[in-house]
């Protein structure tokens, strides 16, 4: 069905993987309310990036591995942060996005037969 994306911005004194954890049981938390209601994914809480860290430990990765591919994530991400340069791609997030719409249309004048 439909969902809503949103990025924010946050300052912490939390590690990483604390950060994480906290999401995790939030995530937890809002995820009993959808058993009761039996309805679909209630909430997903991730982190995209943190600060200039690559983390890679107990199943936590970051920057987010699937970020650069999803319009849905980068798109209210260059809301808030178009000038964040992404720590493994060297890019910014409004490069990122600029690299992704173009190849959304070369897919689709791909798949047209125009190119
Ligand atoms: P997605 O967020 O890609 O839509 P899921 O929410 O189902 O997919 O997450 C899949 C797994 O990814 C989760 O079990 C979570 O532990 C793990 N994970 C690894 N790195 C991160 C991260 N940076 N943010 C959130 N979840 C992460
Ligand atoms: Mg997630």
């Amino acid at each position: 069905g439909d969902y809503l994306n949103a990025a924010g911005e946050l300052a912490t004194s939390l590690s990483g993987r604390e950060l994480f954890g906290n999401l995790q049981e939030i995530e937890v938390e809002l995820g009993r309310v959808r058993k009761v209601l039996n309805g679909p994914r209630t909430i997903d809480l991730d982190i995209l990036l943190f600060g200039d860290s690559v983390i890679e430990e107990g199943g936590l990765l970051v920057p987010h591995p699937r970020m650069c591919e999803r319009s849905f994530v980068l798109e209210p991400l260059c809301e808030i942060a178009p000038g964040v340069v992404h720590p493994c791609e060297g890019k910014t997030i409004a490069q990122l996005l600029e690299d992704l719409r173009e190849k959304g249309t070369l897919a689709s004048r791909d798949e047209r037969g125009e190119t």
